[in-house]
């Protein structure tokens, strides 16, 4: 969502959560595009869209308004056999000790968010791009005691010392252990530090191994990054991402989606895959 608004004029370092109040016309051009593709399941432009994080931007007092609209523009292109998942990112900081929040303060942070995504129209909920378990599951908990829709939970991982971790250094099995403990109905991973698409073939393998049956997800970066002057480039083609579909699909992923990178013609490759 992102970079697809960045490309229709949003500035770097601009408020994306902003454009559902003001240009919900664009954002929903970005949710159409994805729908065309063939995408079932539309995620709201909501990932800044806490209390903690608006309030970098001043704009704390958006936090019901505007995560109500996100749903409702995603409602408005999802149709009645598309879903509309209410994205919850990272709250911005550290829990304790590393950081100076509480876990009851980072629930309550993301029962607010989770209310006003509730309020316009979502299907479930994503708490995704987490990196620490105690964050990841506190979003979980917090969408479980505001409402019974589905809640879906991912991880970023990266590559260290050939294992798989979060930044936390949580290793796979336990990390999606502790989302479905937390009462999370699907868990997996989308995005990811440095992954090439071999990466993901490996952690999907893991992640449906500590799984065991439970519905799963994943949603990869067009391959690894590369630096390009301030940019960064995520390069994987349409048909390697097919591919990798395919392959994650047979791996036993229930879920299959795109991160960083995965532009419209990435996803329609790969539903058609
Ligand atoms: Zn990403």
């Amino acid at each position: 969502m992102g970079t697809q608004l960045i490309e229709r004029g949003m500035r770097i370092g601009e408020c994306g959560m902003r454009w559902n109040a003001e240009r919900p016309d664009v954002v929903k051009e970005v949710h159409q595009a994805y729908r065309n593709a063939g995408c079932r399941l539309i995620t709201t432009n909501s990932f800044g869209g806490s209390r903690s994080m608006l309030e970098r931007h001043g704009l704390g007092d958006k936090v019901a308004d505007w995560n109500r609209r996100a749903a409702e523009v995603a409602a408005e292109v999802a149709g009645a056999d598309g879903w509309v998942i209410g994205d919850v990112g990272p709250f911005g900081d550290f829990l304790e000790p590393l950081g100076d929040t509480t876990v009851a303060e980072v629930e309550a942070i993301f029962r607010e968010q989770i209310s006003a995504l509730v309020a316009g129209g979502a299907d479930a909920i994503l708490v995704e791009t987490m990196s620490d378990p105690g964050e990841l599951c506190a979003g979980v908990r917090a969408a479980r005691a505001v409402t019974d829709l589905p809640v879906i939970a991912t991880y970023a991982f990266q590559k260290c010392a050939g294992d798989y971790r979060t930044l936390m250094g949580t290793k796979v099995a336990e990390a999606i252990a502790a989302a479905y403990a937390a009462g999370a109905a699907i868990a997996g991973a989308n995005c990811g530090t440095d992954l090439s698409l071999a990466d993901y073939v490996e952690l999907a393998t893991e992640i449906c191994a500590a799984a065991a049956g439970r519905p799963t997800i994943m949603q990869p970066n067009a391959g690894a990054p590369h630096p390009m002057g301030d940019e960064v480039r995520y390069d994987a083609t349409p048909e390697e991402m097919a591919q990798l579909a395919r392959t994650l699909r047979a791996l036993g992923i229930s879920i299959v989606g795109g991160c960083c990178g995965t532009t419209p013609a990435h996803l329609a490759a790969m539903a058609t895959a």
